[in-house]
């Protein structure tokens, strides 16, 4: 985007000035009927307790682990193996997908697989969105706690089943689970897979987790009632223009940023972008959390 910065109007950001031209901001925003509170699947800070725009999110390769899962495909003696780094999820897996131009699996599209430790029946899906190359090229869709997942989840009309919560502690919709550390029912649900011979394979694995980009604690995807910007009508005005850049930041003449999708200077992403349209997560809008931010400040300068 680049930025030139007029050092001599420097501000804190949480300055009373400010928090004021936000809160304007805001209530002309709810007036005008653009921003809504809503359930979706958003970046959660456990340390910070708090939602994370993706603009905060660092991505950093790390040493990983890749889990190879089997699921019994229902009224046969075939499995469906699924990898992943977090197997601690699968208590919330509402399907398997695999890629519809994988010759291995189009016989199994439309059947059934029982999650194993759950004994849940969940579909077996095809999506193109699922990478061939990665694992075994059936994936578990875990809708509550994965981005893409959380997509794949909206267009199948999948149930959205939480079993992470904001303390990454098993919910009660984890069955044997409930109340462990998610690092907890990681070791458990391994060591239980083992016991009923469902464990294929454990590899070494490159992994670009997700860190808060305030305190590099780990980012826990999952459902999260927030403040979200409706950008249809934003992008509708964008996709009439046929100057978009220009109207690209309004958010930021409003006296605050927030997610307009990202669009650079290629006009073929713009383009793109034009047409897709996600309503933007307001972060660090809450008047609550600027308050303990605030209060937090406060006891840091003292
Ligand atoms: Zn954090």
């Amino acid at each position: 985007m680049g930025a030139s910065c007029d050092w001599s109007r420097e501000h804190f950001t949480l300055d009373p000035k400010l928090t004021e031209a936000t809160q304007a901001a805001f209530i002309k925003l709810f007036n005008d009927d653009l921003i809504y509170k809503g359930d979706r699947i958003i970046n959660w800070c456990p340390r910070c307790a708090s939602a994370i725009s993706d603009l905060e999110v660092d991505h950093r390769e790390q040493a990983a682990k890749l889990w190879y899962l089997k699921y019994p495909v229902k009224d046969s003696s075939e499995f469906i193996t699924v990898a992943t780094t977090r197997p601690e999820t699968m208590l919330g897996d509402s399907a398997v997908a695999v890629n519809p131009a994988d010759k291995r699996y189009q016989k199994l599209v439309g059947q059934t697989v029982i999650l194993p430790l759950l004994d849940r029946e969940i579909p077996i899906i095809a999506d193109r969105r699922v990478d061939l190359e990665f694992g075994t090229g059936a994936v578990k869709v875990t809708p509550a706690h994965d981005h893409l997942d959380w997509e794949i989840g909206q267009e199948y009309k999948l149930p959205t089943i939480s079993v992470i919560n904001e303390k990454t502690l098993i919910t009660e919709n984890g069955g044997p689970y409930v109340g462990l550390k998610g690092k907890e029912a990681r070791l458990k649900i391994i060591e239980d897979l083992q016991k009923l011979n469902l464990l294929a394979k454990e590899e070494d694995y490159q992994q670009a987790l997700a860190r808060c980009q305030r305190c590099n604690t780990v980012i826990e995807p999952l459902i999260s009632k927030q403040w979200f910007v409706k950008m249809k009508p934003l992008a509708e005005k964008a996709q009439r223009s046929k100057t978009f850049p220009s109207h690209r930041f309004d958010g930021n003449r409003l006296g605050y940023s927030f997610l307009l999708g990202g669009p650079d200077d290629n006009d073929e992403f713009i383009l793109s972008q034009r047409k897709a349209i996600f309503p933007g997560l307001l972060a660090r809008l809450s008047f609550r959390s600027a308050r303990k931010e605030n209060e937090q400040i406060k006891r840091y300068r003292a």
